[in-house]
């Protein structure tokens, strides 16, 4: 059986894709997937000057990036300006609107006015009909269109994350529907297209809690006082770690960003599903599991904070259960970036083998270039390491080891822990005492994975050049 609900992300294509952007995204598309139904994609860029073409493309970037496939769409609103139109010229027709000429100065000093008498600045109705009868518009205004809200009565909707939300009509004024050139704003634009589409759950940031109102009494306009209305839900913001709204001083809020800093897409999308909702004590799970267990029951009223270490955490685990073809994919990205073609004979070792030995202990695909970066390239070890790790009698030991190592028959792992461990014998020494300084040398790094691992992938021929030189320098 298809399922009726109806679910969309309308995105204002003004920048970046916001985290909290898209972790609204992903709850409406999991919950139109949970029921079977459709998720839409809707582009609002009404607002001519800010919308771009490159963020249009930020946005389907990233719902692509991130696995949030749409059933429609992508609409745009600049393509339905004439539905617009359409319905404005009815609810003028019908009253429901009508033309507003004040100009931006008598606003303004209207505005001065109540807030100088304390009140809450809001337009007083002066081209209401009534009202403007008789007034002689002014020369060369293009009057916005204003909406009509009803005088009396309230407003209310059963929040499917708030509960119940009463506002009185009396606290709302007429707002402007549609701009002097009359493109629609936002809060008309939204129900026209809500409708047009058959929404039947918007869940969106709750920011638009203010709007909600507006838009229901738009809703009623249209349809009749007793339209069946889509039900709201409106999801808490994400808080930075000092409690304010998450925004850049907190780091990257843009998804494409989180791509660019090594998250697997996987890894981000576990993380936004738990950030204010959850199952059970469940930190790790993946789409079909969100699929099938996501309700609006959960979605927590109370903020969700952002949590990077948490993230993190996450990545690290991705990393670990990824193919090591599409690691290593990632991988070469990245090194070539810094100018190193990994796949290029004779370059170094295969980055699988290189990211299967690393990912288990990097957070993310950067850290694990910047470890594969090792094999591809020799290390500048920095002079202090060297002063406090490459001296006295394990010099002599890494001489000795240098030379095993040109003479050695193979240069397996097991051959190469065999000769480790000669050394050792016949410098006294314990494993620590030789590895550091061995790690150093060929990594310019105090800790690697397991030592005869790395010196297997590293490659004899440039463990000899690497040691010599860290003997050398
Ligand atoms: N364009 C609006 C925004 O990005 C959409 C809000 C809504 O979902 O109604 O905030």
């Amino acid at each position: 059986m298809t399922s009726t609900v109806r679910t969309r992300i309308a995105p204002s294509p003004t920048g970046m894709l916001h985290l909290g952007t898209a972790r609204t995204a992903l709850f409406s598309w999991a919950f139109a997937r949970h029921h079977g139904g459709s998720f839409i994609l809707r582009i609002e860029d009404t607002d001519l000057e800010r919308s771009t073409e490159e963020a249009v493309q930020v946005i389907l970037d990233s719902m692509k990036w991130l696995g949030l496939e749409y059933d429609e769409g992508p609409f745009r609103q600049t393509d339905r300006l004439p539905r617009y139109r359409e319905v404005i010229e009815r609810l003028l027709a019908e009253g429901k609107a009508y033309p507003c000429y004040a100009t931006r100065e008598e606003l303004d000093a209207l505005r001065a006015d109540q807030t100088a008498r304390g009140e809450k600045p809001r337009y007083d109705g002066r081209w209401r009909p009534e009202r403007a009868q008789g007034k002689t518009p002014p020369d060369g205004v293009a009057p916005v269109i204003r909406f009509r809200t009803p005088d009396t009565g309230e407003v209310w909707w059963n929040d499917l994350v708030k509960g119940p939300i009463h506002i009185a009509n009396a606290e709302l004024d007429d707002l402007v529907i549609a701009r002097g050139d009359g493109v629609p704003t936002y809060n008309f634009a939204v129900v026209v297209d809500d409708i047009d589409m058959g929404i039947t759950h918007v869940l969106r940031g709750d920011d638009h809690v203010n709007n909600t109102p507006r838009q229901i009494n738009i809703y009623r306009a249209i349809l009749g006082e007793d339209a069946a209305l889509p039900r709201f839900g409106h999801l808490s913001m994400i808080l930075g770690p000092d409690g304010q709204k998450l925004s850049k001083r907190h780091g990257a809020v843009s998804v494409l960003q989180y791509e660019e800093d090594g998250f697997l897409p996987e890894a981000l999308f576990n993380y936004l599903a738990r950030l204010g909702w959850s199952h059970g004590d469940a930190e790790k799970f993946g789409r079909e599991e969100l699929v099938q267990w996501f309700d609006l029951e959960h979605v927590n009223r109370a903020p969700a904070q952002y949590d990077i270490n948490k993230l993190l955490w996450l990545n690290g685990e991705y990393l670990k259960e990824a193919e090591a073809p599409r690691l290593a994919s990632l991988t070469a990205s990245r090194l070539r970036t810094h100018g190193i073609d990994a796949d290029q004979p004779g370059c170094g070792p295969r980055l699988d083998a290189v990211v299967t030995l690393y990912r288990g202990r990097v957070r993310t695909l950067n850290e694990l270039a910047d470890e594969a970066m090792l094999f591809y390239r020799d290390p500048q070890v920095h002079a202090d390491l060297l002063r406090e790790h490459i001296q006295g009698s394990v010099r002599d030991s890494l001489q000795a080891f240098a030379r095993a190592a040109e003479e050695a028959g193979s240069w397996e792992r097991a051959a190469i822990s065999e000769q480790i461990k000669r050394v050792l014998v016949e410098f006294g020494l314990k494993m620590p005492q030789f590895a550091i300084p061995l790690r150093v040398a060929v990594s310019g790094r105090t800790q690697t994975p397991s030592i005869d691992a790395v010196l297997e992938l590293l490659g004899r021929e440039a463990t000899v050049r690497r040691v010599r030189a860290a003997l050398a320098a």
